[in-house]
């Protein structure tokens, strides 16, 4: 696929807006779409629509693609599996994929202890099994959460979920005993420090739950959906440290965050944290579903036999491609990719910011770097902006993704597999998304 932004029509051209009527006539409104155009084909950094646009890719399908939407391994893994089965149910007839997938997560993730994985079908399936498991081996019920954060779509985790529009609003009543607790947001807490951070929510925590009472503490290294914010050095480890001394299972929620997307393995070693469960999905597999529930030995065999488990968890499919998607990430050196891509994006947007209060904040480690838009005399959110850019880019042929919880974030998640040319060819899009 050629590695080129290129439009041939405007966006969307004739075939995408006559596919979008028949969406708005056979697909529930509740249903969004960021971009106006329907994908026909996508490799390396580039989509390519039903009318022949080539759009530069700076989503991954919201950090799924890392790899990459076609990379070869991954192909020929998934083509050779469906050729031998594509369902037997692990829990009927297991298969040596499950197993393997299960082995790479726990070499892979973080900390040499005795570890066991599960495997599941999407990030929230994931989280909501976490706590399942947290909630077994602690035997107690209550679980802190964050401001700002994101763990997913389903009961429990629209509980944990923090923003209302569009993902809670009107769909409760919620799951009861999650409690939210403030975050480190170094932009908007006055330079808080990551340990004054930390105590303020281990004191609200203290005082309102009571450690006692909590089976888990459940939170991004970085915030994805709640605007990729980066917590001061010193939060993380302080609150994992915190949960060692009560008892309480620290879940690192790495969905966004995890297989080589910041430049680690996982987000949680940049401050040398060892979760006691890691939730995995969206990168985790080259685009195929797949989430993993993966932790000590001792919490994760906890449950009961049976306890844990679903019709497609770990499905075959997916399982080959999440072993394809490994091997390219060890071999390709797409980690360090995803620090060069940081540098690169993170030096292109510093030189934006220069003149144009309108960039507040900079922030995110890798490739998952995001910026905070503002109004320029009173430094309030400004989602209006954010909004404005971000269509503006979509009509040039630059996918771009918003974000945070006021709207105002411009984040971007390429493939690791971009190149340079084509990263630098998008930045020049959005410096002319944002001069107007
Ligand atoms: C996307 C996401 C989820 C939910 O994953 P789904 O596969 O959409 O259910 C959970 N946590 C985080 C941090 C995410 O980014």
């Amino acid at each position: 696929m050629e590695q080129r932004r290129r439009l041939v029509t405007a966006i969307p051209g004739p075939r995408s807006q006559e596919l979008m009527a028949r969406k708005k006539a056979a697909v529930a409104f509740g249903v969004g779409t960021t971009m106006p155009v329907f994908a026909a084909g996508a490799g390396g950094g580039v989509v390519v629509d039903v009318d022949g646009n080539h759009l530069i890719d700076l989503g991954s399908g919201i950090a799924v693609t890392s790899v990459g939407a076609s990379d070869p391994r991954v192909v020929a893994a998934v083509t050779e599996q469906v050729r031998a089965f594509t369902h037997t149910c692990f829990m009927v007839t297991p298969y040596e994929g499950y197993v393997a997938v299960a082995e790479a997560l726990n070499r892979l993730t973080p900390g040499t202890h005795d570890k066991r994985t599960a495997l599941f079908n999407s990030g929230a399936e994931a989280v909501e099994n976490a706590v399942k498991i947290a909630r077994l081996a602690t035997g107690r019920p209550a679980v802190a959460v964050f401001d700002h954060a994101y763990h997913g779509r389903t009961n429990l985790t629209m509980a944990m979920t923090a923003k209302s529009m569009p993902y809670k609003h009107g769909f409760g009543p919620f799951a009861p005993e999650v409690y939210r607790a403030p975050l480190s947001y170094p932009y908007r807490d006055g330079g808080l420090s990551g340990a004054d951070a930390a105590a303020r929510a281990i004191d609200q925590l203290d005082k309102q739950v009571g450690a006692a009472n909590l089976a888990a503490l459940v939170i991004e290294p970085i915030q994805g959906e709640g605007g990729f914010i980066t917590p001061a050095p010193g939060f993380l480890p302080a609150l994992a440290g915190w949960c060692r001394e009560h008892g309480v299972v620290f879940i690192a929620d790495e969905v966004q965050t995890g297989f080589a997307r910041t430049g680690a393995w996982f987000a949680s070693e940049h401050e040398n944290v060892v979760p006691d469960l890691i939730v995995t999905a969206k990168g985790i597999a080259g685009g195929l579903p797949l989430s993993a529930v993966t932790g000590r030995a001792e919490i994760m065999d906890a449950a009961h036999t049976g306890g844990l488990g679903g019709t497609y968890g770990g499905n075959p499919l997916a399982c080959a491609a999440a072993l394809a998607a490994i091997e390219t990430i060890e071999q390709d050196g797409l980690i360090a990719r995803a620090g060069r891509i940081g540098e690169l994006l993170t030096a292109r947007l510093s030189a934006l910011r220069d003149g144009d209060p309108r960039i507040g904040d900079i922030r995110g480690r890798g490739a998952m770097i995001a910026v905070e838009l503002v109004e320029a005399d009173s430094g309030r959110p400004d989602a209006a902006l954010a909004k404005a850019v971000a269509a503006a880019a979509h009509r040039r042929g630059v996918i771009v993704l918003t974000c945070g919880t006021y709207g105002n974030v411009l984040r971007f998640l390429p493939p690791l597999t971009i190149s340079d040319d084509l990263l630098h060819d998008a930045l020049d899009v959005l410096g002319e998304a944002l001069a107007g």
